[in-house]
């Protein structure tokens, strides 16, 4: 009899992301919904935007924490969709992050995205975890959108932060059991905080 080999394990989870300098480095943000922030953002971080073809939002979908990647079927409307709810939770988890009030039109834009019908669980034709048929952009941001509810409102919700690095606007949500992380990822602001630090020791020791 031949056996059947094991699923794969899946992946660190979080995204690859690449750093100004060139290097790449994984960021956990410990949600689906604060994956979709650094693929751009309002403002000054529109130079970062990524999503601009319905192409670059199903890559986004497969590098995010969904698991399999869904098959999806997405139109040029929802990608702007898909940058105007990005916007609006970069906007509300920064304002959570800094114990500020979130505006309510971006509450409302989250609220708007969370209310269509989300991906739909489905068992694969061979016992595996799986999506229902084939789906639409709106689909996969309801999905997103719901994460935030549960993000906003859930346990963790005082546990949004962003990066301590004052030039990182990366956010995270920490939901390690001491609650003591301080940066976006220890291999990019975590190791240029212990070089700075190592600098400034050597410096007054020189
Ligand atoms: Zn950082």
């Amino acid at each position: 009899m031949e056996e059947s080999p094991l699923p794969l394990p899946a992946g660190p989870p979080g995204i690859v992301l690449r750093s100004y300098s060139g290097s790449t480095f994984r960021f956990d943000p410990g949600a689906l919904c604060l994956e979709l922030l650094p693929t751009g953002g309002p403002g000054e971080f529109q130079r970062f935007e990524v999503l601009h073809a319905p192409g670059d939002l199903t890559d986004w979908a497969a590098r995010s924490r969904l698991t399999p990647t869904p098959l999806l079927e997405v139109s040029d409307a929802e990608v702007a969709d898909a940058r105007r709810l990005r916007d609006a939770l970069f906007r509300v988890t920064t304002a959570r992050a800094h114990d500020a009030p979130a505006d309510p039109a971006d509450v409302a834009t989250v609220n708007a995205a969370a209310a269509h019908a989300p991906l739909v669980p489905a068992v694969g034709p061979d016992g595996e975890r799986s999506w229902a048929g084939t789906a639409d952009g709106t689909r996969l941001l309801a999905t997103v959108a719901r994460d935030a509810v549960e993000l906003l409102t859930g346990p963790f919700a005082h546990r949004i932060r962003a990066c301590s690095a004052g030039d990182c606007a990366l956010i995270y949500v920490d939901t390690s059991r001491p609650g003591r992380r301080r940066w976006c990822s220890m291999e990019h602001c975590g190791n240029r905080h212990k070089v700075r630090t190592l600098r400034a020791r050597r410096s007054e020791e020189g």
